[in-house]
């Protein structure tokens, strides 16, 4: 391949800038020219395609959000829609597309590699559930910014003496809760994967109220639903007041964590060694700290599964 694309599509997420980079100046070391799709599949369809040269991506490495912007796209999720981008890849001479973005993203990347066009898909989210990858882009940042949170929080419960819910974000996934409720020493996590049993939960706030605690920390993923419903179901059950903070957009921004970047410079340039390789049609991710992919079509028929032993940890270390 002579000339690639890349575009970040869907939720940002912090090493997106990160990825971009490594696609860039990997492509341009190996004489491949690179070319800038705009504002995602949106730009895609427009023709928001501009060329990238090694100095356009410097200065990103630590910074949130992406260059290259991200939108959402319905047009895109159409048969129409994806022949137009075709065309307008075809137009500027692109001959494969590098994708960073979540599972709505690597829907796009699969509808594409049908149609017989190459790409490669790279997990950026902080949701962490994309298969075929341990972690993706974003999650230890977004983790990092919600035990931040936490531990300010933390400060509050135990000043006040009152328990918290904090809600954070996961609609399908419990990945980020889950991570957090147990580096943030939370007492309840609850997430989208389990259901969750009120009279267990009241009857484990109790026991801690009865040996001494003051204080309480209730991770809720938004998937199971919101923080301030959650207190008004806890106040029903057990009458108790609680104080709820909703961590919202805070969690996908800011300067990614030095994890985060090393996972975007190493999956960013695998994606641009498979096409530079003529394979296409492959969605990159990370395992054991090894480098794999995956044929995309396959990766997305499978489900994210959440670790179901950390979960049962979490549980045993909040008695
Ligand atoms: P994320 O990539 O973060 O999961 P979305 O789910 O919003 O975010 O998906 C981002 C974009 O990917 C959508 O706006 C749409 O353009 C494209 N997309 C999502 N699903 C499909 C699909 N089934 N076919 C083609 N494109 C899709």
């Amino acid at each position: 391949m002579k000339r690639i694309g890349v575009l970040t599509s869907g939720g940002d997420s912090p090493g997106m800038n990160a990825a971009v980079r490594a696609v860039v100046r990997q492509a341009i070391y190996q004489g491949i020219e690179v070319y800038g799709v705009y504002q995602g599949y949106n730009g895609l369809i427009n023709g928001n395609i501009k060329k990238l040269e090694l100095g356009s991506v410097g200065d990103i490495i630590h910074r949130g959000g992406t260059m290259l912007y991200t939108a959402r796209c319905e047009e895109f999720k159409t048969k129409e829609g994806q022949q137009k981008g075709i065309e307008q890849l075809k137009k500027h001479g692109i001959e494969g597309l590098v994708v960073i973005g979540g599972d709505g993203s690597y829907r796009g990347a699969k509808a594409l590699t049908e149609l017989g066009y190459p790409c490669v898909g790279v997990p950026g989210t902080i949701d962490n559930d994309i298969p075929g990858t341990e972690y993706t882009i974003g999650f230890d940042t977004a983790l990092n910014t919600v035990i931040d949170a936490i531990d300010k929080i933390r400060d509050t419960a135990t000043s006040h003496e009152r328990t918290f819910i904090v809600e954070v974000m996961g609609r399908n996934a419990g990945d980020l809760a889950l991570w957090a409720g147990l580096a943030g020493g939370a007492e309840t996590i609850l997430i989208p994967e389990d259901n969750h049993d009120m009279e267990d939960i009241a009857s484990r706030l109790k026991k801690g109220q009865e040996r001494g605690k003051k204080h309480s920390i209730i991770i809720v993923a938004e998937g199971v639903m919101s923080g301030n419903e959650f207190a008004a179901k806890l106040k029903e059950a057990t009458n108790l007041e609680t104080r709820v903070s909703v961590l919202g957009h805070i969690q996908r921004g800011g300067s990614p964590t030095a994890s985060d970047r090393v996972l975007a410079s190493r999956l960013g340039s695998h994606a641009v060694d498979l096409l530079a390789e003529g394979r296409g049609g492959r969605a990159v991710g990370i395992e054991k700290n090894q480098l794999v992919d995956y044929d995309i079509i396959e990766a997305l028929a499978k489900e994210h599964v959440l670790d179901l032993n950390m979960y049962k940890l979490s549980k045993e270390l909040s008695i």
